[in-house]
Order: C-alpha cells, then structure tokens, then sequence
C-alpha cells in the first residue's frame, strides 16, 4: 500500500486526517510515526507558501528513506484572518503575542483591540491551507475556510486557540461551542481535508 506522511506533530490533526482520508486506500503515518524529527521553518508570506514549504521539505527528507521514496507529503498552514486588523494575526496566529503566550491572554487582547467595533465590522474567517508533494515532484495546495465574526466575550469550552471568539452567526455559538464531530463538518480544516482529498484521488490515477 502506498504511504501518506501528514507534516505535523499535533495528535488532534491526525486523528481528523485519519477519519477524512480513510476511504484513500493510503498508509497513513503522522511524521513522528515516520521518524522524522526535522522541523521546516515557514518563512512564507502567505498560508499557502508556507503549506507548501513545509509539504516538500518534509517529502525531500522522507525520500532519502528508500521506504519513503513513493510516499504523498502533506502539510497544512492555518490561522485567523480579522479584516478589521488588516487580516491579522493571520499567519501569524500561533506566534501572535508569542508562541508560549496562553490563548486566553491573546483572545483578551483580540477582544481589546475590536473594542467599539460595530457588527458589521467584526467579520473574521479561519483559513486552512493544505500542500500535498507527491514522488512525481509536483505539489497541489487547497485552502479551505470558515466565515465569522469576532465575539465581544470569551465563550465555550471546546476546540482550542482562538475558537471561543470565533462567533458563528448562523449557528448562534462560537466554535468553542461546536461538538468535535460538527466543528470537524464546518472547519475550514475540514474543507481543505475533503478537497486535498479529492486532489489525491485524481492524481493516484496518474502515479
Ligand atoms: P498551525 O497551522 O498548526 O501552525 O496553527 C496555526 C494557529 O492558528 C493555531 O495555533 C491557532 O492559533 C490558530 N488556529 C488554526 N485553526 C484553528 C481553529 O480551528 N481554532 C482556533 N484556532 C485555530
């Protein structure tokens, strides 16, 4: 069976990744599972470039494995665009305040800076980017995306990062409000799974 390599060390991804891409037919191994301890610095300018970065970079290393040397890498760059602040923290997100700063001090001083901000100008979205590198040496990236506003208060207990500011005005919650299985269905990491999903199809007709 051909193998798949995900590029991240974060056990939540892998268990959506598994659940997404299961019908693939794909050994699927988390980077860890591959031994592969090497981390690619994102130095892109958007969450594309860096999705891509990340994707070749780990499938240039795993090819050096002669068990590797047909594998699919893929990778994914995500965070929080808030047009209001000029889409920050965007790709940013996860060092935005500092990487070690906890998310409720950062969702505070989100909250701070939309202070006064009317509704219609709190529109944010969460944008997933995912690469996948095949052993051809081409690369397809995907984004996927979620639409919201920016809350006026900390909310829900659930999911993690910026979701309990992350209101959703059709579902009346915010995404730290969404059960996994419904926040899986409406994330944009979903989305991106499900079409890099049918990217990979396509392709394995060729390879
Ligand atoms: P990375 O793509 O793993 O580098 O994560 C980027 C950062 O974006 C995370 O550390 C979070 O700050 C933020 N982020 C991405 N997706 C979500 C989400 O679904 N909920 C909340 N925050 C998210």
């Amino acid at each position: 069976m051909d193998k798949l390599i995900f590029a991240t060390g974060n056990a939540h991804k892998m268990v959506e990744i598994r659940m997404i891409l299961k019908d693939l037919k794909l050994e699927i191994l988390s980077q860890k599972e591959a031994g592969i301890d090497a981390e690619i610095v994102e130095d892109g300018t958007t969450f594309e470039e860096n999705a891509v970065i990340k994707a070749e970079g780990i499938r240039k290393i795993a090819a050096q494995n002669p068990e590797y040397q047909n594998c699919i890498v893929l990778a994914d760059d995500s965070g929080l665009e808030i047009d209001y602040l000029n889409k920050e923290p965007g790709i940013y997100s996860a060092r935005y305040m500092g990487e070690n700063t906890s998310y409720d001090i950062k969702n505070n001083e989100l909250l701070r800076r939309m202070e006064g901000v009317p509704e219609e100008r709190r529109t944010a979205r969460f944008v997933c980017a995912i690469a996948a590198a095949f052993p051809d040496g081409t690369t397809k990236v995907v984004r996927g995306t979620m639409e919201g506003r920016i809350g006026y208060e900390i909310v829900g207990e659930n999911g993690f990062g910026y979701d309990p500011i992350f209101y959703l005005p059709e579902y009346g919650c915010t995404s730290a409000e969404l059960t996994p299985e419904k926040k899986n269905e409406l994330s944009h990491r979903g989305e991106g799974l499900r079409k890099i999903r049918a990217v990979i199809e396509e392709m394995k007709k060729f390879l």
